[in-house]
């Protein structure tokens, strides 16, 4: 299996050890604000894979290279391939996001002209896992491409219903998305019924076929939507330490802008490694709305675990049950959590019915090795944490 984003995996181990050592010991806050502002430039994944967002442009037409399927493959592969593309074109056509074009590839010199245009590059791997790997220059240095290319390896084992559902998950990563436990598509375990990832009679199943969500439509349309925003928002959060608990405070405020008619109807919290859902309580909630919890640790295996893609994080998601009950433009919205665990930094965002989505750096509870050591630092620190903010405007629209 190829892993290309090795280096990428070995850094961000490297910042987790040094997040951790810094969690047990005395440092400036401005190394832990440098070091937070670092992570969250390599961390950024509703959805968005890395610097995925700098791999194409808003709006733009993509060429896809289809290999000819191999004589095993099962019938309907090649159709797999339009399924897919359409699914992800029609996800987002309302926002003006990336189109998919599947090249004419039917004679040798065809695809000789194709391989001028190619920017995306999909294969067929046989009986090896299907994966996904960041655009490179190999196809151009070695198989005749004239740009660099992402290319999507697809897996030919199992019948067309395998197929699809493969093409559908990696297409996903191949328009930038990383693995999303918020997203039934995106996350790891897709189509698995378990908490495992999926087996080869998942994909193989008669079950209705997952579409995109609208988690993965925000992050479509922040990378490459090209409509105007209906919805923004930005958001306070601070950390207390009451003696007992830290209180996280989130007010996520719906900014009154001429053009900005959408309330915000959802606020997603990325949580850090090891918390899971016995480690917090939510405490405040708007009426109206409710909290899910996505677990993103997933049993090691199945077909989209390792597919080039990163593991992804668990999710605490606050929703509206309606529209109507959402932060309508000029609001703002108090969201709360109690936890003994002391606040590291993590992302959050927001996302509307038209998937006008908003990122923020935010405190969120943190394991720690030594709680009380940690709790001692941050005490003295809360005076400072509980005031910074930091709003990640290059990211969105
Ligand atoms: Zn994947």
């Amino acid at each position: 299996m190829i892993q290309p984003d090795r280096g990428s995996r070995a850094l961000a181990g490297l910042v987790a050890q040094v997040a951790k050592w810094i969690h047990g010991s005395i440092v400036p806050i401005a190394l832990l604000a440098a070091l937070a502002g670092f992570t969250a430039s390599q961390a950024f994944a509703w959805t968005k894979w890395d610097d995925a967002d700098k791999w194409w442009t808003k709006g733009g037409t993509l060429n896809v290279y289809v290999e000819d399927p191999p004589a095993g493959a099962p019938a309907g592969t090649s159709a797999a391939v339009d399924e897919a593309i359409k699914e992800w074109n029609d996800a987002q056509a309302p926002f003006g996001g990336l189109k998919l074009v599947r090249q004419d590839t039917s004679s040798d010199d065809k695809k000789k002209e194709a391989k001028k245009t190619a920017d995306i590059h999909i294969s067929w791997t046989g009986a090896t896992d299907s994966e996904t790997n960041k655009k490179d220059a190999v196809d151009k240095t070695s198989n005749g491409f004239t740009k660099e290319t992402v290319r999507v390896g697809i897996k030919t084992t199992g019948n067309s219903n395998a197929i699809t559902r493969r093409l559908k998950h990696e297409i996903g990563h191949a328009e930038g998305l990383d693995h999303d436990a918020r997203s039934a598509l995106m996350r790891e375990n897709a189509y698995s019924k378990t908490n495992a990832g999926p087996t080869l009679a998942d994909l193989n199943s008669a079950d209705p076929f997952i579409s995109p969500t609208d988690d993965d439509k925000a992050g479509k349309k922040s990378m490459w939507g090209t409509t105007k925003k209906l919805s923004e928002s930005e958001d306070a959060s601070g950390a207390v330490f009451n003696g007992t608990n830290w209180v996280y405070d989130y007010n996520v405020h719906a900014l009154d802008l001429p053009g900005l008619t959408d309330p915000v109807t959802e606020f997603s919290i990325q949580l850090l490694s090891g918390i899971g859902l016995g480690d917090f309580s939510v405490t405040g909630i708007p009426t109206g709305w409710h909290s899910v919890f996505f677990d993103g640790n997933i049993i090691p295996g199945g077909e989209f675990s390792d597919d080039g893609a990163d593991p992804s994080p668990s999710v605490l998601s606050f929703l509206a049950d309606l529209p109507s009950f959402g932060i309508q433009p000029g609001q703002t919205f108090n969201f709360e959590l109690a936890s003994p665990f002391a606040p590291g930094n993590t992302r959050a965002f927001t996302n509307s019915p038209s998937f006008d989505s908003d990122e923020f750096i935010i405190q969120a509870p943190s394991r720690a090795p030594e709680p009380s050591t940690l709790a001692l630092l941050a005490s003295a620190l809360a005076g400072l944490v509980t005031t910074w903010r930091v709003r990640q405007s290059a990211v969105t629209i």
